[in-house]
């Protein structure tokens, strides 16, 4: 848990496929959309609560099969974005410690290729 860290920033490219998060650490991360899509952490896409905030950081690494855009952000509480995709999913509430947890960097994740 790192709750005392928040985001400074966040910006999306579509065109990129990428979405940015400057930290009030310092830290910078970058999520693929793919991955961030696919690490939906809500509970229809998780497949249970059992698996609430789980997550596969590899997703962020591989060739995505399907093109996502995100449509909107909104902040929920000072704890959490909510990601509106444009197939119309926006039920995932990406709270600051999972997106933290998740961070694909190679500082965060050295196991990554
Ligand atoms: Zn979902
Ligand atoms: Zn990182």
């Amino acid at each position: 848990m790192q709750s005392d860290i928040l985001p400074t920033g966040i910006e999306v490219s579509n065109s990129d496929q990428i979405l940015e998060i400057d930290w009030s650490d310092g830290h910078h991360s970058e999520y693929s959309l793919f991955g961030l899509r696919k690490n939906c952490p809500c509970v229809m896409c998780r497949g249970g609560h059992g698996n609430m905030n789980t997550f596969d950081r590899s997703l962020f690494f591989v060739e995505p099969t399907q093109h996502f855009e995100v449509e909107d952000i909104k902040q929920i509480g000072n704890h959490a974005i909510k990601i509106f995709w444009n197939d119309g999913h926006n039920n995932g509430m990406y709270q600051w410690d999972t997106l933290r947890d998740m961070c694909p960097c190679k500082e965060c994740y050295p196991e990554q290729e």
